[in-house]
């Protein structure tokens, strides 16, 4: 099936009740037991599982090509989640562009804890090959990377997770399933913030992640998920599953816009660099290419003059509007220096864009204004 059809096939639930279309919503957090002590549907109580979740979560599934999904309270809930399945003494692969996170995850919570990392530039795969120890049990992608557009070679560097007997993840956030499927390509767990595209109307916070196939980690975090607690509501699993049924046309549709504002700023002389890999100056435009199907809809630029120029153009902006976060409907951008604080290696001229469902020209209008007055 195409993943159109998909997103709206596996997020219908049979109704025997009223023959409803859309979902109930389901807020009990108790569920009845039958007189013999068992339990005829199922569900016993809310944090060990809830109808809307299932059905998110085998949503999820089904969209990334995997055995069975995860929903979390947040992107956060989900990566700490998984990582609480290794053991102390382990070692982790992390890149070294990421979602700040992640990394602050790993220093501030786990390495106290004893997992140690290694950040690496997962570019270049001999330094990822440098960067797995004997104890490395977890080699973690993203891509394309926050901030910088980085591109990892997922297929090879899950391949190499293989050869370490390490397991190997992907953060898929920023090209979600319609243009990346990392489980296709080798990958163990494909992790998302949920908050991003698929809930795509920046309203839910939420993450989820997608094994593929049954196991010790799966088995692991799925136990971790219901005695740890960081679950997702039934009203957030809701959210998400209405938002997973425009999904494909919305990213799909903000890529293209993506690509249209690459393109023109690239040429605009107030810009240093546009971050795109649709552009094939980019440096990760030939794997890119071969792994997802669009370009996504994320961009960051960097701006001449430093960040005081950066900033200014920011404000002069009428369309665009200033905030964190990303995948939503409407365009946003943000200075990720200012967010990511004084030990970020992130350049003090960059601006990252998330590109929304406006129409393209409005909004290279708009850039265009901002640069030239
Ligand atoms: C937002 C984001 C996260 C964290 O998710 P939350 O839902 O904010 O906890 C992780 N990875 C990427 C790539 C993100 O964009």
């Amino acid at each position: 099936m195409h993943p159109e059809t998909l997103a709206l096939h596996a997020t219908r639930m049979a109704d025997a009740n009223a023959g409803a279309v859309t979902p109930a919503l389901y807020l009990s957090t108790t569920f009845e037991r039958e007189g013999d002590g068992s339990f005829a549907h199922g569900y016993i109580y809310a944090r060990n599982g809830n109808p809307n979740r299932d059905l998110l979560e085998q949503a999820l599934a089904a969209l990334e090509g995997g055995f069975a999904g995860l929903a979390f309270s947040s992107g956060q809930a989900a990566t700490m989640t998984l990582l609480l399945a290794l053991r102390p003494g382990d070692h982790v692969v992390i890149p070294n562009d990421a979602y700040y996170g992640t990394p602050a995850l790993l220093e501030e919570l786990f390495h106290p804890w004893g997992l140690t990392y290694t950040r690496a530039d997962l570019t270049n795969l001999d330094e990822v090959r440098q960067s797995i120890h004997e104890n490395t049990r977890l080699i973690w992608i993203e891509t394309p990377s926050n901030p910088l557009l980085k591109v990892a070679d997922i297929e090879a560097i899950a391949g190499l997770a293989r050869e370490a007997g390490a397991w190997c993840v992907c953060d898929n956030t920023w090209a979600t399933p319609v243009l990346q499927r990392p489980l296709d390509l080798g990958c163990d767990v494909v992790m998302h913030s949920t908050t991003k595209y698929i809930g795509g109307h920046s309203d839910v916070l939420s993450g989820a992640l997608i094994f593929r196939e049954d196991g010790e980690l799966y088995q692991r975090v799925r136990r971790l998920q219901t005695i740890g607690g960081a679950i997702a509501a039934p009203f957030d699993c809701w959210m998400l599953l209405r938002g997973l049924k425009t999904m494909t046309t919305r990213v799909r549709a903000q890529s293209e816009n993506a690509g249209k504002i690459a393109q023109a700023l690239a040429q605009h002389p107030g810009i240093e660099v546009v971050h795109y890999p649709g552009l094939e100056s980019h440096s990760g435009h030939a794997v890119a290419r071969r792994q997802m199907a669009l370009f996504g809809a994320m961009l960051s630029i960097q701006v001449k003059g430093g960040q005081a120029e950066a900033l200014a153009f920011t404000s002069r902006l009428k369309l665009v509007t200033r905030a964190t976060s990303l995948g939503g409907v409407e365009t946003l951008i943000e200075h990720r220096a200012s967010v990511e604080g004084p030990t970020t290696a992130t350049p003090p001229n960059l601006l990252r864009i998330s590109v929304g469902l406006e129409h393209p020209d409005d909004l290279i209008g708009d850039f265009r204004q901002a640069l030239d007055s």
